[in-house]
């Protein structure tokens, strides 16, 4: 580009001695988190993603697809709503609402007061729907034992190059609504090959909940 450009330096970004004190403290209660649910055989999937991307669509599927095979549960955070909480509640799995209020992201602190709610003995799956966004989730571990991102065709093309931290601590991601591909004009094998750059070990799954496209594909790469 032509225009100025204005990059902030490490150590000039306001706050950032306090984000750090915050930051070692979510990864310790995440740790904590962690443990706890491996002592209980869960596995937990961090699902992140912007808001419509269909997170909570793909937490429906991917529950009808799994609850004959796992006792799941839904820990389902949002800042102020219930919408998606009560839609997953509708498939039969036990559903836990987390509101972060002004919180634009899960923190491992909130999400261990909801596993101190859940009968853990009588579990073996929790998927974790984070607050729509992309980018802050990337670095609030909540203790799961696998992160999922999900992007739609219908972002654009550039969701990955934007958002290369979160794909960097991605195991999964999910290309969601390719049946709307063709009409977005979305390339998604150049999204796949953006997300292989950024991170060569993440396991990319292109999916449309709607036709039930990719859904084994996606279990599959999540080892359930
Ligand atoms: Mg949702
Ligand atoms: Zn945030």
């Amino acid at each position: 580009m032509k225009g100025t450009i204005i990059e902030a330096d490490e150590g000039e970004v306001f706050d950032i001695e306090l984000e750090k004190d915050l930051l070692q403290k979510n990864k310790q209660i995440a740790i904590k988190n962690k443990k706890m649910l491996d002592e209980n055989k869960i596995i937990a999937i961090d699902i992140m993603g912007s808001i419509g991307s269909g997170k909570t669509s793909l937490i429906e599927c991917l529950a009808d697809k799994l609850k004959g095979k796992y006792k799941i549960a839904v820990l389902n955070g949002d800042l102020t709503t219930s919408i998606d909480a009560d839609r997953v509640e509708k498939h039969g799995v036990n559903v836990i609402q987390i509101n972060t209020g002004k919180e634009c992201h899960l923190d491992a602190n909130l999400v261990k007061k909801a596993i101190d709610q859940l009968e853990l003995s009588n579990l073996d799956l929790v998927f974790i729907e984070n607050v729509g966004n992309l980018i802050c989730p990337a670095e609030f571990p909540l203790g799961s034992s696998k992160r999922l991102v999900v992007i739609s065709v219908t972002e654009g093309p550039y969701m990955v190059i934007k958002h290369p931290y979160i794909f960097i601590e991605a195991d999964v991601a999910v290309i969601n609504k390719i049946d709307m591909a063709e009409a977005m004009q979305v390339n998604v094998e150049g999204l796949i090959k953006d997300i292989n750059q950024i991170n060569p070990k993440t396991k990319v799954v292109a999916i449309s909940c709607r036709n039930r496209e990719g859904i084994d594909e996606l279990i599959d790469a999540l080892d359930l």
